[in-house]
């Protein structure tokens, strides 16, 4: 297959403002792809080589070294590639231009024939993964020589797009689940087929790898994909609700009431002798955590097999537990044997999806458990999430309360009914949290994607200073705006702030992006900040579940504030349109009931 389709394909996506016509134009894009390379191809798409969870290095090419390809497969002087860069602003254009005028000066640009050969998927591909993979004294050289050889016999088009590729540029902005709707249409026959490729995407969450089952062997294959240790399975989720009755209500009267400990969301892999860890993003953190893989060799029992707990710190004299921040730190540390002994971690498993060759995905929570239970040799660096099974409101209050004192954040509430399966990919309720109630009218923070930013006044004059931010809708895969946050930001993290958001500027809002409120730079929905504010309320400014409680108005945060960045959630994982509704909904029947017993006294 010629890289030449897919340079032509991202020349039109770049041109569209719809996701309708996103996802239309990407499944006409899968079902002219040779099937041998889809994998690659929505790697690519995707602005990547490979899925992130193989922890894989990146291309390693900065923008100065990039400069140099360009000159050298351009033949021209770096000074006027870098004086073009100046003017133009974006590299892959420099090359476009370049690559042109270079070909109409030359006899064969003279002839009509715009090159000898051509580009092929194929060659692009293993030439960017050899660049990637080398490293090592030499290496940058080598990584120019081989960039500088594909360009070159790129055509302007393919120039563009590769030197976009290199850059880490290539975002043209298209999530996941916009790749599973363009499947869907050019493999399994039309929307139908849309939740058994999502149910397989789910339990594997390596979009190459279901393409290429779904391209090659058709969707009846996918309909009996099983996990596959090594490849991470998409995180169950919880809803979250603040009255212990209500909770026990919905979850079927049982339940079985886990602490839920305040760390870093772990699911292990292991499979023969190899052990992988990602994290809640799917991450492959494996190498930050040497302790839990002794742990893990030591004392749980069987070959293959993924299990999903949580990793928190401990205090290193006490074992008490540490709050996520700790955790954090030890990231930090370059030297990782010093971090395990400055920060210990403990590991409390709460659950398990597969064991010798057996999904357990689809069976109920208590046979989950009981064969993890089974598996696991406890001890004071790995056990089990502690645990009760209740239907007691007052029980499950004191467990709650033993919980935070223990510094635990509160607990989670999970159904022990016959369909209490592990919903991959799914927020259900299934599974609620209980978390300690916050000072303030809304029942937890929201986690919302940064889609623009707005210049300040006064003392931030000329700063992007404050974010608007957006919450995502599955339904429609589509972000919608829900406040514009100014506040809670440190001197420092302004600082990083403006690098962080010019990098990802665009000249116009995202096709996935729905706001009416129009700010000073559109940035591309990659960031994912935690904010708190005093309530939600009914705005006439944002388009978050614009209509649905009166007509002309969205839903907002009032007062926001930002907490913290959460780089371990993708904009996917935002909080969902839906929830801010339900929170809403909740704030009101609680001013209700409130209201109606101050009547009564
Ligand atoms: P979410 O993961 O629901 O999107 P979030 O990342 O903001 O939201 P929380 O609101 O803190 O996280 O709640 C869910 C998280 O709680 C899980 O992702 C997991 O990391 C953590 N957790 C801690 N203890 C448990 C437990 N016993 N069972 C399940 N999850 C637990």
């Amino acid at each position: 297959m010629e890289f030449k389709v897919i340079a032509e394909y991202f020349d039109k996506l770049e041109k569209i403002s719809s996701r309708l016509q996103l996802t239309a134009l990407l499944a006409d894009l899968l079902s002219k792809t040779d099937k041998s390379v889809i994998d690659k191809v929505v790697y690519i798409i995707q602005g990547k080589l490979w899925p992130d969870f193989l922890g894989y290095p990146e291309l390693g090419i900065g923008e100065k070294f990039l400069i140099k390809a360009i000159s050298i497969a351009t033949n021209t002087e770096e000074k006027e590639v870098e004086s073009a860069f100046k003017i133009i602003g974006d590299l892959g254009e420099v090359a476009r231009r370049l690559k042109s005028k270079q070909q109409s000066s030359s006899i064969l640009g003279f002839l009509g024939s715009s090159k000898a050969e051509s580009l092929k998927v194929d060659e692009v591909y293993s030439t960017l993964s050899k660049i990637a993979l080398t490293i090592g004294e030499g290496s940058r050289d080598l990584k120019i020589r081989l960039l500088a050889g594909l360009l070159r016999k790129a055509d302007p088009l393919e120039a563009k797009f590769l030197v976009r590729f290199v850059e880490g540029r290539l975002r043209v902005g298209i999530g996941d689940a916009t790749v599973l709707d363009a499947l869907a249409l050019s493999f399994g026959g039309g929307q139908a087929s849309s939740e058994i490729i999502e149910r397989a995407y789910n339990l594997r969450a390596d979009l190459g790898n279901i393409a290429k089952i779904l391209a090659e062997r058709g969707i009846e294959e996918l309909k009996t994909l099983k996990p596959e240790p090594g490849i991470p399975i998409r995180p169950m989720l919880a809803e979250r609700l603040s009255d212990p009755e209500e909770i026990l209500k919905k979850v079927g009267g049982k339940a079985l009431v886990d602490y839920k400990y305040d760390g870093e969301r772990a699911q292990i892999h292991k499979k023969g002798d190899k052990i992988y860890i990602f994290s809640r993003r799917l991450e492959n953190i494996t190498s930050q955590y040497p302790d839990v893989i002794d742990y893990i060799n030591s004392y749980i029992e069987g070959n293959d097999f993924i299990i999903e707990g949580e990793i928190v710190a401990v205090d290193p004299d006490s074992g008490e537990m540490r709050p996520f921040q700790e955790l954090m730190h030890r990231k930090r540390k370059s030297d990782i044997h010093e971090a395990i002994k400055e920060y210990p971690v403990n590991v409390f498993l709460f659950d398990l999806m597969y064991y010798d060759n057996t999904d357990y995905t689809v069976k109920p929570l208590e046979i989950r458990r009981k064969m993890l239970e089974s598996i696991v040799k406890p001890n004071d660096k790995i056990k089990i999430a502690h645990h009760i099974i209740t239907d007691n409101v007052d029980t499950l209050m004191t467990f709650f309360y033993q919980a935070i004192s223990e510094g635990a954040e509160g607990v989670m509430v999970k159904s022990i009914n016959k369909d209490s399966i592990y919903q991959a990919g799914a927020r259900g309720w299934l599974w609620i949290k209980f978390k300690r109630d916050y000072q303030s009218e809304m029942a937890d923070t929201v986690d919302l994607v940064v889609v623009g930013a707005f210049y300040g006044k006064g003392k931030r004059g000329g700063k992007l200073s404050s974010l608007l931010m957006a919450a995502y809708n599955p339904a429609t895969d589509t972000f919608e705006s829900v406040c514009k946050v100014a506040s809670g930001f440190s001197d420092e993290q302004l600082d990083e702030l403006q690098k962080k958001l010019l990098e990802i500027k665009r000249e116009t809002k995202h096709p996935r992006v729905n706001s009416k409120m129009i700010p000073d730079i559109w940035v591309e929905p990659v960031y994912v900040a935690e904010i708190m504010g005093a309530e939600i309320t009914l705005s006439p400014l944002h388009t978050c579940c614009q209509d649905m409680i009166v007509r002309g108005a969205g839903l907002s945060v009032r007062f926001p504030r930002f907490i913290r960045w959460r780089d371990d959630k993708s904009p996917e994982d935002a909080t969902t349109t839906n929830e801010i509704l339900e929170m809403y909904n909740k704030q009101i029947k609680k001013k209700t009931d409130t209201s109606s017993s101050t009547e009564n006294i």
